[in-house]
């Protein structure tokens, strides 16, 4: 159905029926106005003067291109989260009294589908639609991780297939091979650039009950194309100003068809693209809390902060001897030339969209060996004064008084930078040659994160060594190290960025560098034991991504993850109190919507 008859098919219903009570099913003011009071809302707007004609020019086909990752993105979560939109903005058309149906609005916008984390941390729907799933809409909805391990140990020859990022599962039944078929004939580009898929689909037996693997550039080909339109269409616009950037996007528009991102990998990587950039297609893989290894589409258009990504030029020739220094016995060549750009986010869409301070990709280790990883630091997040008011009446509602003043935007930034280099630094690969993802599975993500804060963390005395700091701003990237791992609510087990924020909070209490004080009873930093305790645990990090042992990384993350409501939720009791906001609700100045 699309917009015009579903607003037809309301007018209608609503001619009939009084409108003053909702449907069964949506959420009134009275149950969404708490979760939107406890959201911060920010609208980010930047200056685009600085871009040339034709960047300018080239907008309006990025922001499309950006809109329909966004709607693949809701439905990559939920199944009816589109059709829930739709009828949503129907009956808001038609409410005489629209406050319940604005707020549902700001609701859906905030969780991007149908489904909200509410102020306990429950994840529940707010419009009539079906439960949540772990493996959100790219498995079949009834599958457990159980089913599945069963069922590759006795196929193996399918783990690749179905374990493959860009790609989902489905049940072999006579009418998902024949939907599969009849979309492969409407795109011949996509027949001809996945050889063997067609063979593989017209021998798959649709009696025989199991599992199959369809690409994403099958499975969402229609959405697909229009992007890649999109996409050539702005680099036909920015070829004569930015021709690496045009390579750029004409090879990621390839690459959405053929569901191998090398091409355009390799030509955004460390290319020079000048005023704008734009990071396109799906990479993250933690909306998939079934396996862990399905990744979700994104898009963020991107403005260059010139001046201070030079300045941060300078200090990544630091790099090796902070790799060399690091508490493992592995050391790899850094590159010397690290792509590391501050930029002011212009718009972000789908998995991208939020608070996000930075992002370093692409994930696949043979593509980071090879052309290395893109450091894209998003500077009007991490320099929003609401945001950071927000994270510090947060850390001060935990930590002792004498240690407020600690906390600056610029520990944040710079904590928040070496992160995303620390995601450079370290294991990529395991002992014998495996990817950590592959390894690891649903670890892998908690791990590679928590080595990168720790890293972070770790490289923070030989910044002041080398100048880069002054006392005061290597104890601002400290203190934020420490409010990095405060938790306002218990996390989900599916939430690798809390969780392993939560253990590396368990294991600086053990090893008492953050201990209660005596007269708050709120948190103190012993700064004297940082170093020594953040090598020990980054050790251990970098052991267990290098070894690569599922069963390990299990004992590791059961020994550490731990939550005791006598300590952690007193202390989140505290920071609900001390802080208005739980969720952030980004919006940018350049959509309309
Ligand atoms: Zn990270």
């Amino acid at each position: 159905m699309n917009n015009r008859t579903t607003l037809i098919g309301a007018l209608l219903l609503s001619s009939t029926m009084a409108m003053a009570e909702l449907p069964d099913g949506y959420w009134t003011a009275e149950q969404t106005q708490p979760i939107l009071d406890a959201t911060l809302k920010v609208t980010l707007g930047v200056d685009l003067a600085h871009l040339t004609a034709a960047e300018t020019r080239a907008l309006a086909e990025l922001l499309a291109a950006g809109w329909i990752m966004h709607s693949l993105y809701e439905d990559q979560l939920h199944p009816e989260a589109n059709s829930a939109k739709q009828a949503l903005d129907a009956l808001h058309y038609t409410a005489a009294e629209k406050r319940d149906t604005t707020n549902l609005l700001d609701l859906y916008y905030l969780s991007k589908g149908p489904i909200v984390t509410t102020l306990d941390n429950e994840r529940l729907p707010f419009l009539p639609v079906v439960d949540a799933v772990p493996g959100k809409n790219v498995y079949p909805p009834d599958l457990t991780r159980e089913e599945f391990d069963a069922y590759i140990e006795a196929r193996p020859g399918q783990t690749a297939s179905l374990l493959a990022e860009r790609a989902i599962v489905r049940r072999v039944t006579a009418e998902n091979i024949a939907a599969d078929l009849e979309m492969l004939g409407q795109y011949p580009a996509v027949d001809a650039l996945h050889t063997g898929l067609r063979s593989k689909l017209e021998a798959l037996d649709a009696n025989a009950s199991g599992l199959y693997a369809v690409p994403y550039a099958l499975a969402y080909a229609p959405a697909l194309y229009a992007a890649k339109k999109h996409l050539d269409t702005a680099a036909a616009i920015l070829e004569p100003d930015a021709p690496d950037f045009a390579a750029y996007l004409r090879n990621r528009g390839r690459d959405l068809l053929s569901g191998d991102y090398e091409s355009g990998d390799a030509s955004w990587v460390s290319a020079e693209f000048r005023n704008l950039n734009l990071q396109f297609g799906s990479y993250e893989t933690y909306n998939d809390s079934l396996l862990g290894v399905k990744a979700f589409y994104s898009a963020s258009l991107l403005a260059r902060d010139e001046e201070k990504s030079r300045a941060l030029a300078a200090v990544m020739t630091e790099l090796q001897s902070i790799e060399d220094s690091l508490p493992y016995e592995h050391q790899k060549r850094v590159r010397s030339h690290v792509p590391v750009g501050v930029y002011n986010v212009v718009a972000d869409f789908g998995q991208a969209r939020g608070a996000n301070t930075a992002t370093i990709l692409p994930n696949d280790a043979d593509h980071a060996r090879k052309y290395g990883r893109i450091v894209l630091i998003r500077n009007n997040i991490l320099t929003s004064p609401e945001i950071f008011e927000d994270r510090k009446r947060r850390y001060a509602a935990a930590l002792d008084p004498g240690f407020h003043e600690h906390l600056t935007m610029d520990g944040g930034f710079n904590r928040t930078l070496w992160h995303e280099i620390g995601h450079y630094l370290g294991v990529s690969a395991t002992a014998d040659g495996r990817g950590l993802s592959e390894a690891l599975a649903e670890y892998a993500d908690f791990l590679e994160e928590m080595k990168s804060d720790l890293v972070s963390l770790y490289a923070a005395p030989r910044l002041q060594t080398i100048g880069y700091y002054d006392s005061e701003g290597m104890r601002a990237h400290y203190a934020d190290g420490i409010r990095r791992t405060l938790q306002v609510v218990r996390p989900r087990p599916e939430q690798p960025y809390q969780n392993m924020q939560l253990m590396q909070f368990n294991f600086f209490m053990e090893y008492g560098l953050i201990e209660p004080s005596d007269e708050s009873a709120l948190l103190t930093i012993n700064y004297d034991r940082y170093h020594e305790a953040v090598s020990e645990l980054l050790a251990e990090v970098l052991l267990l991504q290098y070894a690569g042992d599922y069963e390990l990384a299990r004992e590791f993350i059961e020994r550490w993850n731990y939550w005791d409501e006598m300590v952690h939720g007193k202390l989140a009791e505290r920071m609900q109190q001390g802080a208005r906001y739980r969720n952030t609700m980004v919006r940018y100045g350049i959509l309309d919507d």
